[in-house]
């Protein structure tokens, strides 16, 4: 009996893969920070992060993971017991919920279920009810389920009552459109292993005028990731000096692409992704899919665990499993960050394999073909 080699394929919402000229732009010489050859470096990485963000606002990198440009955008924002608006459907909107919590912040809630999502309308009441609040803290894509909000549509509600919104985009960021200054929003963060094809490790923030005002006069109760001491010096510690090699590189190569063909590459494996699923007899979980990752409803009768650990551990291929209450009830594949045409048609193929094995019936080809029509359609 052959034996096929195991190859790696990472199709999980970050880490995501990394091409390999990026990697290996970080194994040049490390140099010392405070150089004018560092600073070329690091002046090229903000302005090409800066354009992937669609702003001119400030804009910082940090030596930590998203989580950090979260807790920095928390911190700097809100003295303890004022208010924030908290919007969340999954595990990440949780996550700045907890933040608001650790920064002493009044909190209001608009919580939905998990695959569900939040609306202007919903914000727009919430804002009406608490005109004392300060900020709205939002997400652009839930990655523990797949689902995209209407950032453009929020941020105007949010924009005519005259208060801040952060945005998280760590995952949603490259994969879908988002236009920081156009949309007024106030901060945007984002992480380096999600859509910008980087490894962990970085985080990047961006503050509005008006955020930096409202940050000058909170008494910010972080010490690493207070913003009055990045204004000053936007290298106050010790950057990941090779870390930012590699992100210089990263963004040139979005921006080559361009990132309206990027926007529109994600598009297209998402699209093609959901189509290849449901033809599979699938069911997918959220209610307001994005592009960054697909969830799937595990199917009757399957073991979800057994899903994700099979094609990892037998086949090589990385998706992800459900988060939290979610586990065993739905997978995740992504197609995000460093991924084309054929990625999306491996993670079908070898899922179509597993859910063989596991009792479901799927005809082998079934999800490689309806995907490989669309995007021959597309002309991709
Ligand atoms: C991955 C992710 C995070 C957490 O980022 P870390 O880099 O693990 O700290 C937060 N929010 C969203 C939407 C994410 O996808």
């Amino acid at each position: 009996m052959a034996k096929m080699i195991k190859k790696n394929y990472l199709l999980a919402p970050g880490p995501t893969p990394v091409p390999i000229d990026v990697l290996l732009e970080g194994a040049r010489d490390t140099i010392h920070h405070r150089t004018p050859q560092f600073k070329k470096i690091y002046e090229a990485a903000v302005s090409g992060t800066k354009k992937v963000f669609k702003t001119e606002n400030d804009l910082f990198i940090l030596a930590s993971s998203g989580t950090g440009a979260m807790e920095m955008a928390v911190a700097n924002i809100v003295n303890s017991g004022e208010k924030l608006i908290v919007c969340s459907v999954g595990k990440f909107g949780e996550r700045w919920l907890e933040l608001a919590k650790t920064f002493g912040a009044e909190i209001v809630l608009i919580e939905r279920e998990y695959g569900d999502f939040y609306t202007p309308e919903m914000v727009e009441k919430a804002l009406n009810d608490n005109p004392d609040a300060v900020a709205v803290l939002t997400t652009l894509s839930e990655t523990s389920t797949g689902t995209v909000m209407d950032i453009e549509g929020i941020s105007k509600v949010v924009k005519r009552a005259g208060k801040l919104i952060a945005v998280d985009g760590i995952s949603g960021l490259v994969a879908e459109p988002l236009l920081t200054d156009e949309w007024g929003l106030d901060i945007v963060l984002s992480g380096s292993q999600k859509g910008f094809m980087l490894p962990p490790g970085l985080a990047f923030i961006s503050f509005s005028e008006d955020a930096v005002e409202k940050a000058k006069n909170t008494k910010s109760t972080s010490f690493y990731f207070n913003l009055k001491k990045y204004l000053k010096d936007p290298l106050p510690w010790t950057p990941a000096v090779n870390l930012i090699y590699q992100q210089s590189l990263a963004v040139k190569m979005l921006l080559e692409e361009g990132m309206e063909n990027v926007w529109a590459r994600h598009e297209l494996m998402g699209k093609a992704t959901r189509e290849a699923l449901k033809a599979m007899g699938l069911e997918l979980f959220s209610k307001r899919p994005g592009n960054v990752l697909t969830s799937v409803k595990v199917p009757e009768g399957v073991d979800g665990g057994k899903i994700v650990s099979i094609m990892r551990d037998e086949y090589g291929v990385t998706i992800a499993g459900g988060q939290g209450t979610m586990k065993g009830n739905i997978f995740r594949i992504a197609h995000l960050g460093y991924m084309s045409d054929y990625d999306v048609v491996t993670a079908l193929t070898s899922l179509e394999k597993v859910l063989r094995r596991l009792g479901f019936k799927v005809e082998y080809g079934t999800g490689a073909r309806v995907a490989m029509e669309i995007f021959e359609e597309e002309g991709a």
